[in-house]
Protein backbone atom coordinates (compact mmCIF):
# COMPACT_ATOMS: atom_id res chain seq x y z
CA UNK A 1 0.00 0.00 0.00
CA UNK A 2 3.03 2.36 0.51
CA UNK A 3 3.17 2.28 -2.88
CA UNK A 4 0.20 3.34 -4.02
CA UNK A 5 0.42 6.20 -0.92
CA UNK A 6 3.67 7.54 -1.98
CA UNK A 7 2.61 7.73 -5.59
CA UNK A 8 -0.04 10.22 -4.81
CA UNK A 9 1.57 12.10 -2.58
CA UNK A 10 3.56 12.85 -5.75
CA UNK A 11 1.70 16.16 -6.26
CA UNK A 12 2.95 17.32 -2.81
CA UNK A 13 6.44 19.24 -3.02
CA UNK A 14 9.34 18.33 -1.46
CA UNK A 15 9.24 20.82 1.46
CA UNK A 16 5.49 19.60 2.19
CA UNK A 17 6.84 15.87 2.00
CA UNK A 18 9.31 16.22 4.72
CA UNK A 19 7.17 18.34 6.74
CA UNK A 20 4.74 15.66 6.58
CA UNK A 21 7.43 12.85 7.23
CA UNK A 22 8.55 14.51 10.21
CA UNK A 23 4.94 15.33 12.02
CA UNK A 24 4.26 12.13 11.29
CA UNK A 25 6.81 10.54 14.09
CA UNK A 26 6.12 12.99 15.93
CA UNK A 27 2.65 12.40 16.31
CA UNK A 28 3.01 8.58 16.12
CA UNK A 29 5.09 8.20 18.78
CA UNK A 30 3.53 10.78 21.28
CA UNK A 31 -0.16 10.31 20.25
CA UNK A 32 -1.12 7.15 19.19
CA UNK A 33 -0.57 5.88 22.52
CA UNK A 34 -2.99 8.67 24.30
CA UNK A 35 -5.74 7.99 21.25
CA UNK A 36 -5.38 4.61 23.18
CA UNK A 37 -5.64 6.02 26.46
CA UNK A 38 -8.27 8.40 26.31
CA UNK A 39 -10.87 6.03 24.39
CA UNK A 40 -10.28 3.58 27.23
CA UNK A 41 -11.06 6.49 29.84
CA UNK A 42 -14.52 7.67 27.48
CA UNK A 43 -13.64 11.49 28.07
CA UNK A 44 -11.05 14.37 26.57
CA UNK A 45 -7.61 15.29 28.28
CA UNK A 46 -8.14 18.16 30.94
CA UNK A 47 -7.28 21.82 30.33
CA UNK A 48 -4.04 21.83 31.57
CA UNK A 49 -3.34 18.59 29.36
CA UNK A 50 -5.17 19.93 26.16
CA UNK A 51 -3.03 23.11 25.95
CA UNK A 52 0.35 20.66 26.36
CA UNK A 53 -1.14 18.68 23.51
CA UNK A 54 -1.57 22.42 21.41
CA UNK A 55 1.58 23.39 22.01
CA UNK A 56 3.12 20.17 20.82
CA UNK A 57 1.33 20.30 17.59
CA UNK A 58 2.25 23.92 17.71
CA UNK A 59 5.65 22.90 17.18
CA UNK A 60 4.63 22.42 13.41
CA UNK A 61 2.04 24.99 12.96
CA UNK A 62 -1.03 23.50 13.53
CA UNK A 63 -2.45 26.45 16.39
CA UNK A 64 -1.19 29.15 14.29
CA UNK A 65 -0.66 27.87 10.86
CA UNK A 66 -4.18 29.93 9.30
CA UNK A 67 -2.75 33.27 11.10
CA UNK A 68 -0.68 35.15 8.99
CA UNK A 69 2.91 36.71 10.48
CA UNK A 70 2.01 39.64 10.96
CA UNK A 71 -0.90 38.72 13.74
CA UNK A 72 1.97 36.33 15.19
CA UNK A 73 1.24 33.45 12.99
CA UNK A 74 2.92 30.73 11.54
CA UNK A 75 1.43 32.14 7.73
CA UNK A 76 1.37 28.35 6.45
CA UNK A 77 -0.26 27.61 2.99
CA UNK A 78 -3.61 25.73 3.69
CA UNK A 79 -2.59 22.79 1.33
CA UNK A 80 0.47 22.53 3.39
CA UNK A 81 -1.63 23.24 7.05
CA UNK A 82 -4.05 20.53 5.73
CA UNK A 83 -1.40 17.86 4.67
CA UNK A 84 -0.80 18.05 8.54
CA UNK A 85 -4.36 17.90 9.54
CA UNK A 86 -5.33 15.15 7.94
CA UNK A 87 -2.16 12.79 9.53
CA UNK A 88 -3.18 14.22 13.08
CA UNK A 89 -6.92 13.41 12.25
CA UNK A 90 -5.42 9.45 10.78
CA UNK A 91 -3.77 9.43 14.09
CA UNK A 92 -5.89 10.94 17.09
CA UNK A 93 -9.09 12.70 15.29
CA UNK A 94 -10.31 13.56 18.44
CA UNK A 95 -7.53 15.76 19.29
CA UNK A 96 -8.09 16.88 15.44
CA UNK A 97 -11.46 18.28 16.42
CA UNK A 98 -9.57 20.13 19.36
CA UNK A 99 -7.36 21.83 16.84
CA UNK A 100 -9.83 22.53 14.29
CA UNK A 101 -11.85 24.60 16.96
CA UNK A 102 -8.70 26.46 18.85
CA UNK A 103 -7.42 27.26 15.03
CA UNK A 104 -10.31 28.64 13.95
CA UNK A 105 -11.07 30.43 16.77
CA UNK A 106 -7.70 32.11 16.34
CA UNK A 107 -8.93 32.87 12.77
CA UNK A 108 -11.90 34.10 13.85
CA UNK A 109 -9.60 36.42 16.45
CA UNK A 110 -7.20 37.58 13.68
CA UNK A 111 -9.71 38.29 10.86
CA UNK A 112 -12.59 40.36 12.87
CA UNK A 113 -10.61 41.44 16.41
CA UNK A 114 -9.57 44.54 17.59
CA UNK A 115 -5.63 45.17 18.40
CA UNK A 116 -7.08 45.21 22.18
CA UNK A 117 -9.01 42.02 21.18
CA UNK A 118 -5.90 40.38 19.60
CA UNK A 119 -4.03 41.02 22.62
CA UNK A 120 -5.74 39.62 25.09
CA UNK A 121 -7.50 36.60 23.47
CA UNK A 122 -5.50 35.81 19.94
CA UNK A 123 -1.89 35.56 21.46
CA UNK A 124 -2.80 33.56 24.52
CA UNK A 125 -4.61 31.07 21.86
CA UNK A 126 -1.30 31.09 20.02
CA UNK A 127 0.98 30.37 23.37
CA UNK A 128 -1.48 27.62 23.63
CA UNK A 129 -1.54 29.78 27.02
CA UNK A 130 -6.00 29.50 26.87
CA UNK A 131 -8.43 27.58 25.27
CA UNK A 132 -11.24 29.29 23.16
CA UNK A 133 -14.97 27.56 22.19
CA UNK A 134 -17.39 29.03 19.87
CA UNK A 135 -20.74 28.83 20.53
CA UNK A 136 -23.60 28.55 17.67
CA UNK A 137 -26.19 25.38 18.25
CA UNK A 138 -28.63 25.59 20.78
CA UNK A 139 -31.31 23.24 22.02
CA UNK A 140 -33.61 24.98 19.60
CA UNK A 141 -30.96 25.87 16.88
CA UNK A 142 -28.97 23.72 14.93
CA UNK A 143 -29.09 23.78 11.02
CA UNK A 144 -31.35 26.90 11.91
CA UNK A 145 -28.72 29.28 12.82
CA UNK A 146 -30.22 32.08 11.46
CA UNK A 147 -33.37 32.03 14.63
CA UNK A 148 -30.32 31.61 17.55
CA UNK A 149 -32.62 32.73 20.95
CA UNK A 150 -29.18 33.53 23.33
CA UNK A 151 -29.49 37.31 24.33
CA UNK A 152 -27.07 40.17 25.14
CA UNK A 153 -28.54 42.80 27.36
CA UNK A 154 -26.71 46.07 27.64
CA UNK A 155 -26.19 47.94 30.88
CA UNK A 156 -24.51 50.40 30.80
CA UNK A 157 -20.98 49.39 29.28
CA UNK A 158 -21.65 45.95 30.23
CA UNK A 159 -23.35 42.96 28.50
CA UNK A 160 -25.28 40.42 30.55
CA UNK A 161 -25.40 37.29 28.11
CA UNK A 162 -28.34 34.80 28.60
CA UNK A 163 -29.03 31.28 27.34
CA UNK A 164 -27.97 27.76 26.52
CA UNK A 165 -25.49 26.52 24.24
CA UNK A 166 -25.41 23.14 22.90
CA UNK A 167 -22.76 20.17 20.87
CA UNK A 168 -20.01 23.13 21.90
CA UNK A 169 -16.59 21.36 21.07
CA UNK A 170 -13.82 21.95 23.66
CA UNK A 171 -16.60 23.75 26.01
CA UNK A 172 -15.17 22.16 28.99
CA UNK A 173 -11.83 23.20 28.60
CA UNK A 174 -12.77 26.51 27.55
CA UNK A 175 -11.05 29.84 28.88
CA UNK A 176 -13.52 32.06 27.05
CA UNK A 177 -16.43 31.82 24.62
CA UNK A 178 -17.03 33.54 21.26
CA UNK A 179 -21.29 33.32 21.66
CA UNK A 180 -23.29 34.07 18.59
CA UNK A 181 -26.05 36.07 20.14
CA UNK A 182 -29.17 38.65 19.98
CA UNK A 183 -27.85 42.19 20.63
CA UNK A 184 -29.47 45.18 19.89
CA UNK A 185 -31.93 43.95 17.14
CA UNK A 186 -28.89 41.97 15.43
CA UNK A 187 -26.83 38.73 15.61
CA UNK A 188 -23.22 39.47 17.18
CA UNK A 189 -20.31 37.56 18.23
CA UNK A 190 -19.55 38.11 21.90
CA UNK A 191 -16.55 37.36 23.41
CA UNK A 192 -17.38 35.98 26.76
CA UNK A 193 -14.59 35.14 29.74
CA UNK A 194 -15.43 32.46 31.55
CA UNK A 195 -14.02 34.30 34.72
CA UNK A 196 -15.86 37.24 34.73
CA UNK A 197 -19.01 35.39 33.10
CA UNK A 198 -18.71 32.57 35.20
CA UNK A 199 -20.23 30.00 32.53
CA UNK A 200 -21.30 26.59 33.16
CA UNK A 201 -20.18 23.53 31.22
CA UNK A 202 -21.24 20.04 31.12
CA UNK A 203 -19.60 17.21 29.18
CA UNK A 204 -22.06 15.21 26.78
CA UNK A 205 -21.52 11.66 26.53
CA UNK A 206 -21.22 10.46 22.09
CA UNK A 207 -21.35 7.49 19.76
CA UNK A 208 -17.20 8.56 18.60
CA UNK A 209 -14.87 10.74 19.22
CA UNK A 210 -15.25 10.34 22.95
CA UNK A 211 -11.56 12.14 23.83
CA UNK A 212 -13.21 15.46 22.05
CA UNK A 213 -15.22 17.96 24.27
CA UNK A 214 -18.66 18.36 23.33
CA UNK A 215 -20.41 20.22 26.11
CA UNK A 216 -23.62 22.31 26.85
CA UNK A 217 -23.06 25.44 28.02
CA UNK A 218 -25.67 27.37 30.71
CA UNK A 219 -25.01 31.52 30.57
CA UNK A 220 -27.01 32.81 33.11
CA UNK A 221 -26.66 36.57 32.83
CA UNK A 222 -23.14 35.79 32.14
CA UNK A 223 -20.67 39.14 32.00
CA UNK A 224 -18.69 40.93 29.73
CA UNK A 225 -18.18 44.41 28.22
CA UNK A 226 -19.13 46.47 25.32
CA UNK A 227 -15.52 46.23 23.44
CA UNK A 228 -15.62 42.08 23.87
CA UNK A 229 -18.11 42.40 20.83
CA UNK A 230 -16.18 40.60 17.85
CA UNK A 231 -16.05 42.04 14.40
CA UNK A 232 -18.78 44.01 13.16
CA UNK A 233 -22.31 44.32 15.75
CA UNK A 234 -25.20 42.77 13.62
CA UNK A 235 -22.51 40.90 11.41
CA UNK A 236 -22.75 37.92 13.50
CA UNK A 237 -24.65 35.78 10.85
CA UNK A 238 -22.46 36.38 8.04
CA UNK A 239 -19.00 36.53 9.83
CA UNK A 240 -20.24 32.94 11.14
CA UNK A 241 -21.10 31.65 7.77
CA UNK A 242 -17.75 32.79 6.45
CA UNK A 243 -16.18 30.57 8.65
CA UNK A 244 -17.71 27.63 7.94
CA UNK A 245 -16.61 27.70 4.67
CA UNK A 246 -12.94 26.94 5.64
CA UNK A 247 -14.18 24.88 8.96
CA UNK A 248 -15.98 22.96 6.75
CA UNK A 249 -12.99 21.65 4.84
CA UNK A 250 -11.41 21.04 7.71
CA UNK A 251 -13.96 18.73 8.96
CA UNK A 252 -13.65 16.90 5.71
CA UNK A 253 -10.21 16.63 6.17
CA UNK A 254 -10.84 14.72 9.98
CA UNK A 255 -13.30 12.00 8.07
CA UNK A 256 -10.59 11.86 5.53
CA UNK A 257 -7.84 10.69 8.33
CA UNK A 258 -10.43 8.68 10.27
CA UNK A 259 -10.81 7.24 6.35
CA UNK A 260 -7.36 6.49 5.23
CA UNK A 261 -6.65 4.28 9.10
CA UNK A 262 -9.60 2.10 8.43
CA UNK A 263 -8.12 1.77 4.92
CA UNK A 264 -4.90 0.56 6.26
CA UNK A 265 -6.77 -2.08 8.57
CA UNK A 266 -8.69 -3.55 6.17
CA UNK A 267 -5.74 -4.09 3.33
CA UNK A 268 -3.62 -5.37 6.51
CA UNK A 269 -6.35 -7.69 7.64
CA UNK A 270 -7.25 -8.88 4.48
CA UNK A 271 -3.70 -9.54 3.50
CA UNK A 272 -3.09 -11.69 6.89
CA UNK A 273 -6.86 -13.32 7.33
CA UNK A 274 -7.52 -16.72 5.21
CA UNK A 275 -10.95 -18.45 3.87
CA UNK A 276 -11.37 -20.99 1.75
CA UNK A 277 -7.28 -21.30 1.79
CA UNK A 278 -6.21 -17.99 0.71
CA UNK A 279 -6.03 -14.24 2.11
CA UNK A 280 -9.51 -12.93 1.74
CA UNK A 281 -7.33 -9.86 -0.18
CA UNK A 282 -7.42 -13.00 -2.59
CA UNK A 283 -11.38 -12.64 -2.97
CA UNK A 284 -12.21 -10.60 -5.92
CA UNK A 285 -15.08 -9.35 -3.39
CA UNK A 286 -12.94 -8.21 -0.94
CA UNK A 287 -10.45 -6.66 -3.73
CA UNK A 288 -13.53 -4.46 -4.84
CA UNK A 289 -14.14 -3.37 -0.92
CA UNK A 290 -10.96 -2.48 -1.34
CA UNK A 291 -10.78 -0.98 -4.38
CA UNK A 292 -13.82 1.57 -3.59
CA UNK A 293 -12.67 2.84 -0.60
CA UNK A 294 -9.80 3.75 -1.46
CA UNK A 295 -11.24 5.57 -4.78
CA UNK A 296 -13.78 7.17 -2.45
CA UNK A 297 -10.77 8.41 0.05
CA UNK A 298 -8.61 9.87 -3.13
CA UNK A 299 -11.91 11.63 -4.84
CA UNK A 300 -12.87 12.93 -1.08
CA UNK A 301 -9.10 13.79 -0.16
CA UNK A 302 -8.93 16.06 -3.94
CA UNK A 303 -12.36 17.61 -3.28
CA UNK A 304 -10.54 18.89 -0.14
CA UNK A 305 -7.83 20.01 -1.43
CA UNK A 306 -9.49 21.91 -3.84
CA UNK A 307 -11.13 24.00 -1.06
CA UNK A 308 -7.66 24.43 0.65
CA UNK A 309 -6.79 25.79 -2.87
CA UNK A 310 -9.83 27.98 -3.21
CA UNK A 311 -9.61 29.73 0.11
CA UNK A 312 -6.13 30.59 -0.26
CA UNK A 313 -6.72 32.44 -3.43
CA UNK A 314 -9.73 34.15 -1.41
CA UNK A 315 -12.21 33.81 -3.92
CA UNK A 316 -16.05 32.35 -2.73
CA UNK A 317 -16.35 28.71 -2.59
CA UNK A 318 -18.80 27.59 -0.38
CA UNK A 319 -20.25 25.18 -2.83
CA UNK A 320 -16.58 23.63 -3.31
CA UNK A 321 -16.56 23.33 0.31
CA UNK A 322 -20.02 22.03 1.13
CA UNK A 323 -19.12 19.14 -1.53
CA UNK A 324 -16.08 18.84 0.23
CA UNK A 325 -17.48 18.61 3.39
CA UNK A 326 -20.36 15.94 2.53
CA UNK A 327 -18.45 14.10 0.13
CA UNK A 328 -15.97 13.50 2.78
CA UNK A 329 -17.76 12.64 5.67
CA UNK A 330 -20.30 10.64 4.03
CA UNK A 331 -17.70 8.30 2.34
CA UNK A 332 -15.63 7.74 5.45
CA UNK A 333 -19.05 6.52 6.58
CA UNK A 334 -19.14 4.05 4.07
CA UNK A 335 -15.15 3.30 4.20
CA UNK A 336 -15.37 2.56 7.86
CA UNK A 337 -18.09 0.23 7.66
CA UNK A 338 -16.94 -1.67 4.73
CA UNK A 339 -13.23 -1.98 7.14
CA UNK A 340 -15.76 -3.78 9.58
CA UNK A 341 -17.54 -5.57 7.21
CA UNK A 342 -13.99 -6.79 5.69
CA UNK A 343 -12.79 -7.49 9.34
CA UNK A 344 -16.00 -9.85 10.09
CA UNK A 345 -16.89 -10.99 13.72
CA UNK A 346 -13.64 -9.32 14.73
CA UNK A 347 -14.38 -5.74 12.99
CA UNK A 348 -17.54 -5.34 15.44
CA UNK A 349 -15.12 -6.19 18.50
CA UNK A 350 -12.67 -3.72 20.93
CA UNK A 351 -10.25 -5.88 19.96
CA UNK A 352 -9.64 -3.66 16.77
CA UNK A 353 -9.32 -0.38 16.15
CA UNK A 354 -11.82 -0.48 13.00
CA UNK A 355 -15.51 -0.39 15.13
CA UNK A 356 -13.13 2.88 16.73
CA UNK A 357 -12.81 4.19 13.32
CA UNK A 358 -16.80 3.28 12.10
CA UNK A 359 -18.06 5.21 15.43
CA UNK A 360 -15.68 8.00 14.96
CA UNK A 361 -16.60 8.63 11.40
CA UNK A 362 -20.62 8.39 11.87
CA UNK A 363 -20.00 11.52 14.04
CA UNK A 364 -18.93 13.83 11.02
CA UNK A 365 -21.55 14.14 8.95
CA UNK A 366 -23.08 16.14 11.54
CA UNK A 367 -20.84 19.16 12.66
CA UNK A 368 -20.59 22.39 10.55
CA UNK A 369 -23.88 21.67 9.03
CA UNK A 370 -25.26 18.52 8.48
CA UNK A 371 -24.81 16.20 4.46
CA UNK A 372 -28.50 17.44 3.87
CA UNK A 373 -27.47 21.60 4.48
CA UNK A 374 -24.49 21.12 2.57
CA UNK A 375 -26.57 20.23 -0.71
CA UNK A 376 -29.21 22.58 0.02
CA UNK A 377 -26.63 25.24 0.09
CA UNK A 378 -24.85 23.63 -3.37
CA UNK A 379 -28.67 23.53 -4.73
CA UNK A 380 -29.24 27.01 -4.06
CA UNK A 381 -26.40 28.33 -5.75
CA UNK A 382 -26.76 25.86 -8.64
CA UNK A 383 -30.35 27.17 -9.40
CA UNK A 384 -30.69 30.48 -7.30
CA UNK A 385 -33.63 29.03 -5.50
CA UNK A 386 -33.07 28.85 -1.84
CA UNK A 387 -34.68 25.43 -0.52
CA UNK A 388 -34.11 26.24 2.87
C1 LIG B 1 -19.22 16.47 17.34
C2 LIG B 1 -19.97 17.76 17.18
C3 LIG B 1 -19.32 18.96 17.45
C4 LIG B 1 -20.01 20.17 17.35
N1 LIG B 1 -19.37 21.34 17.68
C5 LIG B 1 -20.07 22.50 17.68
C6 LIG B 1 -19.46 23.73 18.14
O1 LIG B 1 -18.28 23.77 18.53
N2 LIG B 1 -20.20 24.86 18.15
C7 LIG B 1 -21.51 24.87 17.74
O2 LIG B 1 -22.12 25.92 17.77
N3 LIG B 1 -22.12 23.73 17.30
C8 LIG B 1 -21.43 22.55 17.27
N4 LIG B 1 -22.04 21.38 16.84
C9 LIG B 1 -23.46 21.43 16.45
C10 LIG B 1 -23.69 21.15 14.99
O3 LIG B 1 -23.26 22.22 14.20
C11 LIG B 1 -25.20 20.84 14.85
O4 LIG B 1 -25.40 19.58 15.45
C12 LIG B 1 -25.65 20.82 13.41
O5 LIG B 1 -25.69 22.13 12.89
C13 LIG B 1 -27.04 20.18 13.25
O6 LIG B 1 -27.94 20.73 14.15
P1 LIG B 1 -28.90 19.77 15.01
O7 LIG B 1 -28.03 18.75 15.64
O8 LIG B 1 -29.71 20.63 15.90
O9 LIG B 1 -29.82 19.05 13.96
P2 LIG B 1 -31.17 19.64 13.32
O10 LIG B 1 -30.93 20.98 12.70
O11 LIG B 1 -32.27 19.49 14.30
O12 LIG B 1 -31.40 18.59 12.15
C14 LIG B 1 -31.94 17.28 12.36
C15 LIG B 1 -32.03 16.60 10.99
O13 LIG B 1 -32.91 17.35 10.14
C16 LIG B 1 -32.23 17.74 8.95
N5 LIG B 1 -32.70 19.06 8.52
C17 LIG B 1 -32.79 20.19 9.26
N6 LIG B 1 -33.27 21.19 8.51
C18 LIG B 1 -33.48 20.68 7.27
C19 LIG B 1 -33.96 21.21 6.04
N7 LIG B 1 -34.30 22.48 5.91
N8 LIG B 1 -34.06 20.38 4.98
C20 LIG B 1 -33.69 19.08 5.07
N9 LIG B 1 -33.23 18.52 6.21
C21 LIG B 1 -33.13 19.31 7.28
C22 LIG B 1 -30.76 17.75 9.32
O14 LIG B 1 -29.96 17.63 8.17
C23 LIG B 1 -30.69 16.56 10.25
O15 LIG B 1 -30.60 15.38 9.51
C24 LIG B 1 -21.36 20.17 16.93
C25 LIG B 1 -22.01 18.96 16.64
C26 LIG B 1 -21.33 17.76 16.76
C27 LIG B 1 -22.05 16.48 16.44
Amino acid sequence: MENVIAAAQAIYTDDQRMLLENFRKMAGAEFAPLTEKYEALGHPPDADTLKGLFAKVEEFGLISGLIPEEDGGAGMDRMSYGILYEELARIWPDLAIAVLIQGHAAFALSLLGSPEQKEIYLKPLLRSERIACTCISEPEVGSNVREVKCRGTREGEKIFISGQKLWISNGAQSDFAIVVCNLDGGISMVIVDRDAGKYESRELRKLGLVGASTCELFFDRAETTSDHVLGQPGSGLFQTLKLFESARVFVGLTSIGIGQAALECAVTYAKDRHQHGKPIAGHQLIQGYLADMATQLDAARLLCQRGLKLLDLGVRCDTQTSMAKWYATEMAVEITGKAVQIHGGNGITKEFPVERHFRNAKVMPIPDGTTEIQKLVIGRNLTGVGAF
